[in-house]
């Protein structure tokens, strides 16, 4: 089933991402038969990792994708490149509950590794996305600071590789010029990115390095043969010895089990017009990514040319914004009122992912296919330690992904009817119990 609704056509957004877009060449259109040793459904992040990877070890992959590479999420983003597979990076008790405490180590150090593995491919591919290091957790109450103190001193004590720094009431504005935030905690490892350029750029060195890449090219069905998986689409398919389905929050029914398991969730981001130096320099002077602690966080940072990308909301239900400038603006000129007079360029949302325990979903339905979903509002670095498990586990070495397909995740209850006000009712009653906290 094809999406489209107020934010989603069969073309890409009409997003910041798209109009500063630099990897603008077409993929090729599917006709007819192709075989492959992998074939890789979706061309987000977690396809074309997956897809990378495979190719670097030189297996010969085909990649499909429904509309364009990067026409998800992953070309949608808020751009911010943090680490953490699932649990937070600081909250290493949530990694040995979820994944046991033999394993917990293991996913933790992926939690760091997956930002290097997003450098290291900028850094290999020369991919030109804008990445930059700096990142910043703000925080508006004391009970919040207190939170990130304790943060930083537990990441400390866990061997955390990159500089972390306090900054309180006195020097909180070295960072964000909002009266909002009395402090925070500026993280020098992790950052941001354009993140379309990021997705397309990594899709057209997979490309150099043989994978075949499709767009326009949706599967409508999957044929389990003795010897071979037919993917089939519209007007062409694959024949490959194995699958990954990397489809994400746009799964829609093609694998009912994957479906059930997770909810797509609507956010939704504001561009400005260019901003000045001075102007942009005062309300984001360390040009860190920046996100709130609160449920339903609001994120941004400042573009390459210097437009504030603003983003937050969270739909549960499906339904969007009627106008999503009219819903973002007064969330960005409650921290930034000095952008009263600035122009909305931009304004776009997408969908993610996610599941009831709000940890990655990445594993085998059975010895052939393979399956990455579910991040969350968090999937940019994951997803890429996510297709690089798989692509290791295709290749032999299935030591992590047994690691994190060792974890239950239950279908919404419900079923897909039910799920959507079943989750709203869920998020609702976290937003109030934030709102009692504050
Ligand atoms: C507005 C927004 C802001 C976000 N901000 C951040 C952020 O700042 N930092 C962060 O870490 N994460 C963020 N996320 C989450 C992050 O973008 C995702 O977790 C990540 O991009 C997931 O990548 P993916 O490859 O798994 O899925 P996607 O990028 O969604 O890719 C799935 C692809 O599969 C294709 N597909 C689906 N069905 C078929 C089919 N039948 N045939 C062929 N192709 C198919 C789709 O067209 C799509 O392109 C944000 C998400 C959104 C929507």
């Amino acid at each position: 089933m094809r999406i489209r609704d107020s934010i989603h056509s069969d073309r890409m957004p009409p997003s910041y991402y798209v109009a500063s877009g630099k990897y603008t060449d077409q993929f090729r259109r599917l006709e007819g038969n192709v075989r492959a040793e992998v074939c890789v459904i979706g061309g987000g992040y977690s396809g074309v990792a997956t897809a990378l990877a495979l190719a670097e070890a030189g297996k010969h992959v085909v990649l499909v994708e429904q509309n364009q590479v990067g026409w998800g999420a992953s070309g949608r983003n808020g751009g911010q490149v943090l680490g953490g597979f699932g649990p937070e990076q600081s909250e290493y008790e949530k990694y040995e509950k979820v994944y046991g405490a033999e394993n917990a180590k293991r996913v933790w150090e992926e939690g760091i590794r997956c930002v290097e593995l997003v450098k290291a491919n900028v850094d290999k591919y020369n991919i030109d996305c804008d990445f930059t290091l700096g990142y910043f957790d703000a925080a508006m109450n004391q009970r919040e600071m207190d939170d990130l103190k304790e943060a930083k001193e537990d990441l400390e004590e866990l061997g955390f590789p990159h500089k972390l720094r306090l900054l309180d009431q006195n020097d909180v504005k070295t960072a964000i010029g909002s009266d909002r935030f009395i402090g925070g905690l500026v993280n020098e490892g992790w950052g941001h990115c354009h993140p379309l350029n990021l997705c397309r750029g990594e899709a057209k060195a997979a490309e150099g390095l043989g994978v075949e890449i499709y767009e326009d090219a949706r599967v409508s069905k999957l044929d389990y043969h003795e010897n071979h998986i037919v993917v089939d689409m519209d007007w062409g398919r694959v024949t490959a010895d194995k699958v990954v389905l990397a489809c994400n929050a746009y799964l829609g029914n093609l694998v009912p089990r994957l479906a059930n398991r997770m909810l797509p969730v609507g956010s939704y981001i504001i561009g400005t017009e260019r901003l000045s130096d001075e102007l942009a320099n005062d309300i984001l002077p360390g040009n860190h990514a920046v996100c709130d602690q609160r449920w339903a966080v609001d994120y941004f940072r400042m573009s390459a040319d210097k437009r504030l990308l603003f983003g937050g909301v969270a739909s549960y239900t499906g339904v969007h914004p009627k106008n999503i400038v009219k819903k973002m603006r007064p969330k960005m000129l409650k921290v930034f009122p000095q952008l009263k007079d600035v122009k909305i360029d931009y304004q776009w949302g997408g969908y993610l992912a996610v599941g009831l325990n709000r940890i990655p979903q990445v594993g085998r339905i059975d010895e052939r296919t393979y399956f990455a979903q579910a991040f969350a509002g968090h999937g940019v670095a994951p997803s890429h330690s996510a297709g690089r498990m798989i692509a290791d586990a295709i290749l032999g070495d299935d030591e992590l992904l047994r690691i994190v397909e060792s974890v239950k995740h239950r279908p919404f209850p419900g079923g897909r009817l039910f799920r959507k006000p079943i989750l709203a009712a869920g998020m609702a009653f976290e937003q109030f119990k934030e709102t009692l906290r504050l």
